[in-house]
């Protein structure tokens, strides 16, 4: 497959409800390349966090919490396997409490160096890799191959998570957005790696596009990238 072409890595950062999880996996896919989910991470950390039952405010127990559980996340596309102690989370990283409680975790800098360093490790052991996240193109990676940058509208991100929810319900929707800029905005103001596109990344906005035509934006850029036009 001519895809196959690519190797390094590219970098998808940007807020909630954007379809960032769905494009990354299927450009990695079309590309031959592994696929690390960064969120992933910081939800399982979040886990950890929870089952600790340490005070959310104590930035010492909730690094000490993350530090001490073995987090496994796998680098397949076609595959989700996301493990704390060995027990599989997959499912539980993505509930209501999890998601909640992910901003906080994640604005501790001991716990984003933890996870930091964890995540270059696995890149480096990949010919080929996408990375998702916040910060991956501004921190983790900055010598990255391509850096993609994806955004929306807020409406249209809060309809894409309700459709992915399986929620109709207007009042829901409305709270779904209320959360994601709950979220966007804890994301973008914390000290540490806030959310912000690198100075070199390629903004890509998916209002009005479907994943199809945001994948294959995607695959031109990275192919172009490494001097290989598709
Ligand atoms: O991408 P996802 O919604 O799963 O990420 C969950 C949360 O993890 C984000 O809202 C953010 O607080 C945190 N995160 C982060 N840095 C990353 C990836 C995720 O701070 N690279």
């Amino acid at each position: 497959m001519s895809e196959r072409r690519f190797s390094g890595q590219v970098t998808l950062d940007g807020p909630s409800g954007t379809g960032k999880s769905s494009v990354a996996r299927a450009v990695a896919t079309r590309l031959g390349a592994a696929y690390l989910d960064t969120g992933a991470m910081y939800r399982a950390a979040t886990v950890a966090v929870l089952d600790a039952g340490v005070d959310l405010t104590d930035a010492e127990a909730v690094t000490r919490a993350v530090s001490e559980a073995a987090i496994e996340v796998g680098t397949a596309a076609d595959a989700e396997v996301v493990t704390v102690d060995g027990v599989d989370v997959a499912e539980r990283i993505r509930g209501a409490e999890v998601t909640r409680t992910v901003s906080p975790v994640s604005a501790v800098p001991a716990v984003r160096r933890l996870l930091v360093d964890r995540q270059r490790s696995l890149v480096a052991a990949a010919d080929a890799v996408v990375v998702e996240g916040r910060d991956i193109g501004t921190v983790v990676l900055p010598d990255a191959t391509l850096k993609v940058y994806l955004t929306a509208a807020p409406e249209a991100r809060a309809q894409r998570r309700a459709g992915q929810l399986g929620v109709t319900d207007a009042h829901k929707i409305a709270e779904i957005a209320a959360d994601l800029r709950r979220r966007d905005s804890y994301d973008s103001s914390r000290a540490d790696s806030p959310l912000r596109p690198a100075a070199d990344a390629i903004v890509v906005d998916s209002t009005g596009l479907d994943q199809d035509a945001v994948v294959d934006r995607v695959l031109d850029l990275a192919l172009t990238a490494v001097g290989e036009p598709a």
